[in-house]
């Protein structure tokens, strides 16, 4: 039986991939095994397989550790996994040592217990976590829920991860208590937030609500919250949450497209004038939320009208922040069927109307940062810069720097918005207690 000392987790993709990784990390932590980036004894690979580069990405990476590597054990697991393991056979599969799919996943720590026989092994009684960007910022990733019984046509997601599966509120209450000591923040990540408790017949409001209930976590953000998710109880529990220094006021709703025809065919189930009404409904409570989505650009049938819908869409709209996408066709979702008798956008175009939204999203960026001037909000102090200056995210989730002398690494402090330098929010930290913005 091999000896295993060390381990390095690489982790492609998604929020939820992430949060998965923290876990297994944690837990190998726990049998005894160290942290070690160069030469691991063990290398798992948590793999995302959304776009063919994403798949592409994730070979690479099995040839560099096979490569540098010779003598590592080499875990494969995650939607790569399942992708080749499942809808598309790959020789790949042969170089490694050991290949987990999603289904597994969360079993992979005992997997790996049992084969190397880790307790025996490393025994220990007391460990530290491993440090990445989200311990390091003091913030928490934490899965609520896994699959999505959505099956929108451009995405393979559903193929790969299954349908719905949420896990039960008293268990994310514990998971988010017991690492209180060292978390400010909870982002609470799923795969499809209005899929939350279809299984479990508990509810995404109920979440919330227990969450800030029950743990004294200072903090509870969203990875993403989906359009289906933004129904009237959720609205009204905003209202009450509105003012809230917990409920971190950032929405992340991945929209696609504002043209009907388009979302239609996307097979998104809402309107764009639906979602419209929900969001500026959230806006009119609190003007200081910061709103993101996602966009994709030249889906199949997309003509220069249905762009112009989403543009004006996302101008009107309190939407900030967009991350746009060019459509690109995956194999093994509807939209490739679909794409044999649709009209196709050529990449020219996509390039153009990709342009146009960034340019839009920077406009708008800097009009939102404008109206933060001169308000004070509470920021969470991440790390301490060399030239002397402190990043801080705001309730609203927005960075902040804060030129200063003095280390306020992992506290909460009031911040004043003092201007705009370089297309980021500068501030001061204020002595007085925090007052939420007047939102009037
Ligand atoms: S909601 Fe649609 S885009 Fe999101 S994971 Fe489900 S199928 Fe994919």
């Amino acid at each position: 039986m091999s000896l295993m000392k060390s381990f390095y987790i690489y982790t492609f993709g998604c929020r939820v991939n992430q949060a998965e990784s923290e876990r297994l990390s944690e837990e190998l932590v726990k049998l005894g095994l160290a942290l070690q980036e160069k030469r691991p004894d063990i290398f798992v690979i948590n793999s995302c397989a959304v776009t063919h580069k994403a798949v592409a990405e994730v070979k690479k990476m099995v040839n560099f550790v096979k490569r540098n590597y010779p003598d590592t054990y080499l875990v494969l697991t995650g939607c790569s996994a399942n992708y080749w393991l499942k809808l598309q056979k790959d020789p790949v599969l042969k170089k490694l040592d050991l290949v987990v799919p999603n289904s597994d996943k969360e079993y992979l720590a005992k997997i790996l217990k049992k084969r190397f026989n880790l307790a025996k092994q490393n025994r220990q009684t007391s460990y530290s976590l491993p440090v990445d960007k989200y311990t390091s910022s003091f913030r928490l990733l934490i899965k609520i829920q896994d699959g999505c019984h959505r099956f929108c046509t451009f995405c393979i997601v559903p193929y790969l991860r299954g349908l719905p599966q949420s896990r039960r509120i008293s268990e994310i209450v514990k998971g988010i208590k017991e690492n209180e000591s060292w978390a400010k923040e909870a982002i609470l990540t799923a795969i499809n937030t209005e899929a939350f408790g279809k299984d479990t017949g508990e509810k995404f409001t109920d979440l919330i609500k227990q969450v800030l209930k029950k743990t004294s976590i200072k903090r509870i953000s969203f990875g993403s919250i989906h359009p289906w998710s933004l129904n009237k109880e959720f609205v009204s529990l905003y209202q009450d949450l509105k003012d809230s220094d917990r409920f971190v006021h950032y929405f992340h709703i991945p929209l696609q497209s504002g043209s009907n025809k388009i979302l239609n065919l996307m097979k998104r189930e809402y309107k764009a004038e639906e979602v419209f009404e929900r969001i500026n409904h959230l806006y009119k409570l609190n003007p200081y939320i910061f709103f993101g989505t996602d966009v994709i650009v030249g889906f199949l049938e997309e003509e220069d009208s249905d762009f112009e819908k989403t543009y004006e869409f996302l101008e009107k709209s309190p939407f900030v922040k967009f991350h746009v996408f060019r459509f690109s066709i995956r194999s093994h979702t509807a939209a490739y069927y679909l794409a044999k008798r649709l009209k196709k956008v050529d990449e020219k175009t996509k390039k153009r109307r990709a342009e146009a939204l960034h340019k839009l999203s920077k406009r708008k960026m800097l009009a939102f940062f404008e109206k933060l001037k001169g308000k004070v909000f509470p920021a969470l102090f991440l790390s301490k810069k060399e030239d002397g200056a402190h990043h801080a995210t705001l309730i609203n989730q927005v960075p902040v720097i804060v030129p200063t002398e003095e280390d306020f690494t992992g506290r909460i402090l009031d911040v004043k918005i003092e201007g705009v330098k370089k297309g980021r929010l500068v501030g001061k930290v204020l002595n007085s207690k925090f007052q939420a913005p007047s939102t009037k």
